[in-house]
Parts: C-alpha cells; sequence; structure tokens
C-alpha cells in the first residue's frame, strides 16, 4: 500500500510540475508577446520577405532535431533543438523564437505520445505523458525567453546582420544561458524522479560538452545570415539534420550491438539454465527467464503439444508478469497451431498481416497486434511452441526471431530430456518396487527355511539322541550275548540275536551318516586337520575291512606309493571316505574276488587340484553301475535300482557323505564304471588341505584385486 501511494504521489507531483512549468511558460510568452510587441514588429519588418523564410526554416530545424532526438546511452538522450534555438534567436528575437521552438518540441512530443514518429513514449500513462506535453512549453520557451533577455544584456542586436568576432561571442554567451535556464527547467522534473546531485553534475556535463560541440554550428549559422541570407541558414539547417541523423544513426547502432552483446551472452547462459532442470514447471520457468533477457515478454506463453488429446496445453501463460491458469486448444485453428503445423517461425506485425495470412488467431482475451511464436523441435518431433506478443506493431524483429529459435531449440532439448528422465525416473521406480517385492519374498521365504531348517537340525539331534541311547543298549546286550551264550541258545535263536546285533549296527551307522550329511549341510562339520601317516591309517581300515569282506572270500590289494607323504588332514574322516568307499566295493563284488586300494602322489602340475595331493583309488571287479546311474549315486537317498544291487543291504548315504567330507577337504571325487566288470572310485585330497584352503583364499583375493584395478 504504501509504495502505491507514494507513486500516486509521484505522479500526481509530475503532472502538476508539468502544468505549471506549461502554464507559467504560455503567460510568460504571452506578457512578452504583448510587452514586446512593437519590437517583434520591428523585427520581422527589418527581416523583409526573408522573415517567412526564416521562420519556416527555423521551424523544420527544430522540428527535425526535435524528432529525430535519439538516445545517446542508457541515460542520455540528445536532444539538439536548443542548438536551433541559439541559432534562431539572433535572427527572429524572443518571441518569435520561443513560439517556433514551443510549438516544434509539444508537436514532436504529442506524435509521440500518439504512437507516431520514431520516438514513440511510453504507453504506461497517458495522463503523465499528456501533462508533459503541455510542460514542453516550460522546458523550451522559458529558457528561450530567458537566453533572449541574456542576449540583449551582452548588447546583442536583433536581427544581427554583422558577423564580427563579439557578435560571435554574444551568441556563443547566448547558447550557454539556454542550456542553463534549460537544466534548471528539467531540473525541477528530474528532482522529482529521485536524481541525486551526481546526477545533475553528470548531466550537465554531458549535455554542456554534447551542446558544446553544436555550439559553433549555431553562430556560424545566425552570422551567416547577414553575408548570404536565408539560404545560408537552409544550408547550415540542412546539414545539422543530416548531421544529428548520422549521430543518431550511429547512437542506434551502437545501441543494437550492445543490446546484441546482451542477448549474445544471455543466450550463452540459456542453454546452461535450462538444462539442468529436470522438473517441468521448472523448466518452463526457467526458459521464460531466459527469453526475458532477450525479447519484449508482456504477453509470454508456452504451449505444449498432447499427444494423447492432440491438443496444444498452454503450460505456461504469462501476461505482465502475472501466471494465468493452464488452458487446452485443439490444434488447428489459430497462430499456435500454425506454427505447430508448419513446424517453423511465424512473426507478424500486426492484426491486418494476421489476417492478410488467413489465420484466424484464437481469442484468448488479448488483443494485441505483434505476435512471434517459434516451434520446439527435439528429435525431428515438434514438442510445443513458444510465442510472444506486444500492443505495439512491428513489435518483433527478424533478430527476435531468430534469437527465440535459438532460444526453442536449445528448450526442446531439455524438454525432451526432462520428459526422458521423467519417463526413466518412473521405470526405476518401478523396478525398484518389483525389486523390492522380490527382496520381500525372498526374505520370507527365507525365513521360513531357515525356520524349516532349525526344526529340522533340532529334530535330527533329538531323534539322534533319543534313538542313540537305546539302540547303545540293544548292541551291548545283543553283543553280550553274542559272546556268552552261544552255548545256551539254539542255532536259530542264536541267529536271531546275531541279526539283532547287525540291525542294531546298520542303524546307529545310519544314524550317524544322518548326522553327519545335516552337519555338512549345515557347515557346522569342520575339518580338524593334523599331519598323519596314511599308511597306518590304511593299516587300520584294512583290518576293519578284510574282516567284512573275509566272510565273503573276498581280498582287498592295498598299494601305497612309496613317496607318499605325511598328510595334513582330518584322519577321522579319512578314514570315513576309505570305509565308505572300500565297503561299497566289497559289497557290490561277487564272492571271491578282488578289491583293490591304491594311494599315490600326484604334484602341483599333475593333479586336477593344482597342489600337491594324493590320489586314492578303490577298485572292485564287482556288478558295476549302468552308465545312466552314475551321475545320481553321489545323491543322498539314492541306490540303483537293479536285481543285482537291491540285493544289497545299504542306505543310500555312503557315497553323499563320501562327497561331502571329500568337499571338505578341498578335493573331488569321481568314478569310473562298467556294468557288470566293477567300478573304481578316485578320491583326489589335498597333501596339506590347511594349505590349500589358504591359497585358495589368496587366489581368490587376487582375482577380486584384478577385477577392482583395471592395470
Ligand atoms: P549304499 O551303498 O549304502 O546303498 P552309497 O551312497 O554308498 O549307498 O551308494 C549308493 C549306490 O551306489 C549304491 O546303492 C549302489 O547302487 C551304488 N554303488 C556304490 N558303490 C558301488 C560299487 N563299488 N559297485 C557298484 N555299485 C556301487
Amino acid at each position: 500500500m504504501a509504495g502505491g501511494n507514494s507513486e500516486e504521489a509521484l505522479r500526481r507531483k509530475l503532472i502538476a510540475t508539468f502544468l505549471f512549468q506549461g502554464i507559467a511558460a504560455y503567460l510568460l510568452l504571452v506578457a512578452v508577446a504583448v510587452f514586446r510587441r512593437d519590437d517583434t514588429g520591428r523585427v520581422l519588418a527589418e527581416l523583409g520577405a526573408d522573415a517567412p523564410y526564416l521562420i519556416a526554416i527555423y521551424f523544420a530545424l527544430a522540428f527535425a532535431l526535435s524528432l529525430f532526438k535519439f538516445k545517446l546511452s542508457e541515460k542520455t538522450f540528445v536532444n539538439l533543438a536548443l542548438t536551433s534555438s541559439t541559432a534562431m534567436l539572433p535572427l527572429l528575437g524572443p518571441v518569435v523564437s520561443c513560439c517556433i521552438a514551443v510549438a516544434a518540441t509539444t508537436i514532436t512530443r504529442a506524435l509521440g505520445v500518439l504512437q507516431l514518429g520514431p520516438n514513440k513514449s511510453s504507453l504506461d500513462d497517458p495522463g503523465v505523458n499528456w501533462a508533459r506535453v503541455f510542460g514542453q512549453a516550460g522546458t523550451y520557451g522559458i529558457p528561450v525567453l530567458f537566453a533572449g533577455s541574456v542576449y540583449e544584456a551582452v548588447g546583442g542586436v536583433t536581427p544581427a546582420l554583422d558577423s564580427s568576432w563579439v557578435s560571435a561571442l554574444r551568441i556563443a554567451i547566448t547558447g550557454v544561458a539556454l542550456l542553463f535556464a534549460n537544466h534548471v527547467v528539467m531540473d525541477q522534473v528530474e528532482l522529482i524522479y529521485g536524481s541525486t546531485l551526481r546526477d545533475f553534475v553528470r548531466d550537465t556535463i554531458v549535455d554542456a560538452t554534447i551542446f558544446g560541440l553544436t555550439l559553433p554550428y549555431a553562430v556560424l549559422m545566425s552570422l551567416h545570415f547577414g553575408s548570404m541570407g536565408p539560404g545560408a541558414i537552409f544550408g547550415w539547417a540542412f546539414m545539422f539534420v543530416v548531421f544529428n541523423l548520422v549521430a543518431r544513426n550511429l547512437a542506434v547502432t551502437r545501441g543494437a550491438r550492445d543490446r546484441l552483446v546482451h542477448r549474445l551472452a544471455s543466450l550463452s547462459n540459456v542453454g546452461r539454465t535450462i538444462s539442468i532442470q529436470f522438473k517441468t514447471d521448472e523448466l518452463l520457468r526457467a526458459i521464460y527467464e531466459a527469453c526475458r533477457n532477450s525479447v519484449d515478454v508482456s504477453f509470454f506463453s508456452i504451449a505444449i503439444h498432447d499427444e494423447a488429446t492432440n491438443e496444444l496445453v498452454a503450460e505456461l501463460d504469462i501476461r505482465d508478469g502475472a501466471v494465468l491458469p493452464k488452458f487446452r486448444f485443439p490444434v488447428g485453428s489459430g497462430l499456435n497451431s500454425w506454427v505447430f503445423l508448419n513446424r517453423r517461425p511465424l512473426r507478424l506485425a500486426d492484426t491486418e498481416e494476421t489476417e492478410r495470412m488467413g489465420i484466424v488467431a484464437v481469442d484468448d482475451g488479448k488483443a494485441t497486434e505483434g505476435w512471434l511464436g517459434v516451434p520446439m523441435i527435439a528429435r525431428d518431433r515438434v514438442l510445443g511452441v513458444i510465442s510472444v506478443q506486444s500492443f505495439k506493431k512491428n513489435a518483433f524483429s527478424q533478430d527476435d526471431e531468430i534469437l527465440l529459435t535459438t532460444i526453442a531449440n536449445q528448450a526442446a532439448v531439455a524438454l525432451d530430456n526432462a520428459v526422458l528422465f521423467r519417463d526413466l525416473s518412473h521405470l526405476t521406480g518401478q523396478l525398484e518396487n518389483r525389486v523390492l517385492d522380490r527382496t520381500n519374498e525372498l526374505q520370507e521365504t527365507n525365513l521360513r527355511l531357515v525356520a524349516a531348517d532349525r526344526s529340522k537340525s533340532q529334530f535330527l539331534a533329538q531323534m539322534s539322541h533319543e534313538l542313540r541311547t537305546p539302540l547303545n543298549s540293544i548292541i551291548g546286550f545283543s553283543g553280550v550275548l553274542l559272546g556268552s551264550s552261544r552255548a545256551m541258545l539254539t542255532a536259530r535263536l542264536f541267529k536271531f540275536v546275531e541279526n539283532i546285533h547287525e540291525a542294531g549296527q546298520h542303524l546307529l551307522t545310519l544314524i550317524n551318516d544322518i548326522l553327519d550329511l545335516s552337519k555338512i549341510e549345515a557347515g557346522r562339520l569342520e575339518v580338524a586337520a593334523q599331519r598323519f601317516d596314511l599308511r597306518k591309517t590304511v593299516a587300520v581300515v584294512e583290518r576293519v575291512i578284510r574282516g567284512v569282506g573275509g566272510e565273503a572270500g573276498i581280498r582287498l590289494e592295498s598299494r601305497v606309493a612309496t613317496d607318499v607323504p605325511d598328510v595334513n588332514l582330518d584322519e577321522g574322516k579319512v578314514k570315513q571316505i576309505l570305509l565308505n568307499l572300500l565297503s561299497n566295493a566289497v559289497k557290490f563284488s561277487h564272492p571271491n574276488s578282488t578289491v583293490g586300494l591304491e594311494i599315490e602322489r600326484l604334484d602341483g602340475a599333475a593333479s586336477p587340484l593344482a597342489v600337491e595331493s594324493i590320489a586314492i583309488r578303490v577298485s572292485d571287479s564287482g556288478i558295476g553301475i549302468p552308465r545312466g546311474e552314475l551321475h545320481r549315486i553321489f545323491d543322498q537317498f539314492y541306490q540303483v535300482d537293479t536285481r543285482d544291487a537291491r540285493a544289497r543291504r545299504g542306505t543310500g548315504l555312503g557315497l553323499s557323505l563320501a562327497r561331502g567330507l571329500v568337499d571338505l577337504h578341498g578335493g573331488r571325487i569321481d568314478v569310473e564304471s562298467t556294468e557288470g566288470a566293477g567300478s573304481t572310485f578316485t578320491v583326489l585330497l589335498p597333501v596339506d588341505c590347511e594349505q590349500s584352503r589358504d591359497d585358495e583364499a589368496g587366489s581368490r583375493d587376487e582375482l577380486l584385486e584384478g577385477a577392482g584395478s583395471p592395470t
């Protein structure tokens, strides 16, 4: 409110000052005209037939200079009408000169307010503008009357017909007085606008310099009348107007160049500013800001094409800085549609041109004249249209068109990127959600599995405990019975006890195997490595197997190569592997055949394990394994389903347990077999399982490191 009030106060003050200056000037002029009517009459009489020419030439000169006033810089306006006043004063006297100066400058300013001629007034406030037209009499009339008195005071004669140095000096003094008076009047207005002392000094120096440059012209012009008549005045006036026009053109060109440089500079920023925006609304705003530095954006709009509905959506519509609500219109008629469909810029000077082009402008409530619209094209697709409008005719130049096109091109790419980015974010979001869903599902499954696994382990631990206790009693007591009651029992009963003892032991093996397997699976079975001599282990195993095989007349031939060194492995587990394989070999052999056990050393280069190893080979010439079953015999509980195999008792756990134990040592197990001819199981174990585990970890680290760095 405060701002509004002070603006209104300023406006009123301005109007009052202009009116005051105008009234004062006209009253003064009337007074002086009346007071000096004889004198004015005398001057005109003295000039005789030349008087009308002089008046016409000077009016034309003052009018032309005032009409073609120009902006020298942001702050300095050059209006050389004062020079023409200086030149006419010594010839026509103050009253006629004042009338000419006031008439010429008032008319040109009135034309400006009516938006005619090269210098149009701003449309902001017609009240102030018209007051200023009236006040023009003060700005130019009062100084002329004042300078006229100074001229006479320094002894100037009217009309000045002699061309002495002294007359020249008098005219020069008159010019300075004119400038001074003009400044005094104008400063009144400047004061209202809030100019400071520094501004006064600066403006005065600039004006005095420019005026000082033209002063000799004025002096020469006046003095030449005496010797050459009105022709000389016309010649000088003509040259002066030409001079003014040249200076004006230079200033305009310079201004245009400065503007261009400014625009180019802001253009180079445009790409940078808008390319970092990924939100469409912010991007559109950034495009507007970018255009603001370069074109008149009083009426600005960005319409984006909606492919789904084939409509243009005015996503950003700004009128005098205020953002209007978005609205849609179908692609078809209208200027924006024309640009969209023709894929090229459209620049219209005024409404007549629009009609001539045969385009029906969509009535958007803005009855404007000038229109400029450019397409936003990216990847050969028109994304939309940027347009600006103006109440002025011919508001937009070709430069504006080129500039807006450049901005639109960059904007289109940025917009396209923003859309791609949005789609990508959307897809990424979807993907993330899916990954999240799957992860949750997996987590749930995992939790269920962990729970199930825990129950399984608990069950196994409990079961083995529950079963082993009574089983041990059964095995123990049946063992005792076997040892001590042969004589007391009938042969049949004794056989029963033997069966009980054997079945008990079988069950115990089964339970132990299951327990071991479940421990391996859970990763809870650890290798307790220690150095030992395999030969001793083989001797123990041999004794057990000979005991088993001897009954069926099966011989065991074992051979441990002499270079087999002490090994660093879990002896208990190695023993179990050997027993499992050998007992299978015995079990699946024909009576009176031979089972072989061979152990040899392989050095790192020869071993598939790539470290110093031992190869344990258990071979038999028994029933063999059908080719199609070979890959399954290591599965838990798997037993070959042939008549021969079924005839042998087993659990289907021995081989899977053996493989688990071999794996624990970092070794491998393979089988070769021919059905009906026998089988050979080969176990490879590192000589030192701890060493090979360290090596493996080391090479895995190296591999990871290698993957991490490109060298
Ligand atoms: P089990 O011997 O207790 O049945 P294993 O896991 O030790 O269980 O063996 C699985 C199956 O592989 C055996 O049932 C048998 O069919 C076959 N098999 C194992 N070793 C031999 C062998 N030396 N000769 C023939 N078949 C064998």
